[in-house]
């Protein structure tokens, strides 16, 4: 077997080979380190690669399952988060210089339970400062590009989650999705992405960007691969008071499950105009997949939609000026103008280490909630998060998952909408309905576009209702998966990556 033949592997064919001794976790973490310090140069996925530490886990997996006692299906598969999520003695900045050195003194739940599942955390991965953007531009330290088209984004602002497993540089990463985080830039990047239910994932330890919104989830190059990653995550948490305390069902059981019957439902207003051609026709494909498979499709309406981007904008600054308020120079990070007394320290280090996006933010944020624009913006913001709960609660009367594009274009060059923040918010207006409303949404690759870029499917389901996901996920999977990979595995050449 080559490199090449175990990096494209899904976690379930890897375990296999893993338990079978046809592989060890070690030769395998090895390989895909050397890819990533070869390659990742020009793709940017990693913020931080722990070489010491994922060996160190490797080690530890391979005695393990020598000596009988292996933890599972993740133990010694390389995985990466995304770097907002704390990792004990490994520096954690978000994609900020104001948190540039900081090293969290303990684990995210999400990061002890991977963890304490044997999963190999090979390094932390790139992403727009704070989560805050749709590009990976945002980013204060370096740009991540799209593995399928170096001069193109890869979706954000879990960019560098979605690049490097898009890239093969491991297995399936965490992401984070406050309005489309993690599903944007799956689908940008030929993955698949989930943002669960709100609460069935603890985000204690979760660097916090809207808390009433931000949720982390799996991002793998397969269904099932995502479904075991969110087995090992999901389920309550004491430290996180908004995690919900309910039974994790069985997510692997949900895979292969028959569709004849299922209601699936298509909103007509994420059928506009707007979105581009070859993205309607690759959803279109899917939607006659599961129609094909019995499923029973019906038209229902998000009358809000309309509404989404302007709401979430108001809601996610309101809630990041309050979240961001800690990051002061006392606590965390960098300290600047500290010679020239307590407001000019507060200034030049917020002023200075916090980037545009995220000052931009702040002071929406700030404003939406001041004395006198409260009633305005924040708190009309709230009732119309609510009439989209209520959108969402209608249509679920009906159907039993919402099926429609994730974004109405696939992935954008660098630098296309950097310079009007507008554009770049309105990636986000299919993804944000499900944030404001909490339900569980996935998207997954459904086909290429004319330019021979991934398009991706979005998926919506009811409140904790992840399981009838997976089920369709899994269908549309069987008869539409991308063939085609970015570029060769591990190819330490040029590989067929283009560059325009
Ligand atoms: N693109 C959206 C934003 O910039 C969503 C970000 C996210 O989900 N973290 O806020």
């Amino acid at each position: 077997m080559t490199v090449q033949d175990f990096a494209s592997m899904s976690i379930a064919e890897l375990a296999q080979k893993l338990e079978k001794k046809e592989l060890c976790s070690v030769e395998v973490t090895q390989n895909l380190l050397k890819a990533i310090s070869v390659q990742d140069e020009r793709i940017g996925s990693f913020l931080k690669v722990d070489e010491k530490g994922a060996l160190a886990a490797a080690k530890s997996s391979d005695e393990r399952r020598n000596s009988g006692s292996s933890l599972g299906v993740l133990d010694g598969i390389p995985l990466g988060l995304k770097d907002l999520i704390s990792t004990e003695g490994l520096e954690t900045t978000a994609a900020s210089k104001i948190l540039q050195g900081y090293i969290p003194p303990f684990d995210a739940t999400v990061t002890a339970k991977l963890k304490s599942a044997g999963a190999v955390i090979i390094g932390k991965t790139n992403l727009d400062e704070f989560a805050m953007g749709s590009s990976n531009e945002n980013s204060a330290f370096k740009v991540c590009r799209n593995p399928w088209d170096l001069s193109r984004t890869p979706g954000g602002s879990s960019g560098g989650s979605a690049a490097s497993v898009a890239a093969r540089f491991c297995y399936g990463t965490l992401g984070t999705d406050t309005g489309g985080s993690i599903r944007l830039p799956a689908s940008f990047c030929g993955i698949t992405g989930l943002k669960p239910t709100y609460g069935r994932v603890s985000r204690y330890g979760v660097v916090a960007f809207a808390s009433s919104l931000d949720q982390v989830g799996p991002m793998t190059r397969d269904v099932e691969s995502n479904a075991l990653m969110l087995q090992a995550i999901a389920g309550h948490d004491s430290r996180d008071s908004t995690s919900i305390n309910a039974e994790v069902p069985d997510y692997q059981a949900a895979l292969g499950k028959n569709i004849a019957g299922l209601r699936i439902g298509i909103p007509k207003e994420y059928f506009s105009d707007g979105i581009r051609a070859d993205v309607r026709a690759a959803v279109e494909r899917a939607i006659s997949v599961l129609e094909a498979g019995g499923a029973v499709i019906k038209e229902v309406s998000l009358p809000h939609t309309k509404y989404a981007v302007a709401t979430y904008y108001i809601v996610a600054t309101a809630e990041a000026s309050s979240n961001l308020s800690r990051y002061d120079g006392v606590r965390y990070g960098p300290r600047l103008g500290e010679e020239q007394g307590l407001n000019q320290m507060y200034q030049q280090t917020r002023g200075q280490l916090f980037g545009p996006e995220v000052q931009r933010r702040i002071m929406l944020g700030t404003y939406v909630l001041s004395a006198g624009y409260y009633d305005a913006f924040y708190l009309r913001a709230q009732k119309v998060r609510r009439l989209f709960a209520e959108d969402f609660t209608n249509a679920f009367k009906e159907v039993d998952a919402i099926i429609g594009p994730t974004s109405p274009t696939p992935a954008f060059k660098i630098g296309e909408n950097i310079d009007d923040p507008l554009a770049m918010y309105l990636n986000d207006i299919f993804t944000i309905g499900a944030n404001l409303a909490g339900l569980p949404a996935m998207s997954l690759p459904c086909g290429l576009s004319d330019d021979k870029m991934p398009i991706g499917v979005q998926l919506i389901g009811g409140a904790l209702d992840e399981s009838t996901l997976f089920t369709v996920a899994h269908a549309i999977e069987k008869e539409l998966s991308i063939k085609e990979v970015p570029f060769n595995p591990l190819s330490l050449g040029e590989g067929g990556v283009r560059v325009d």
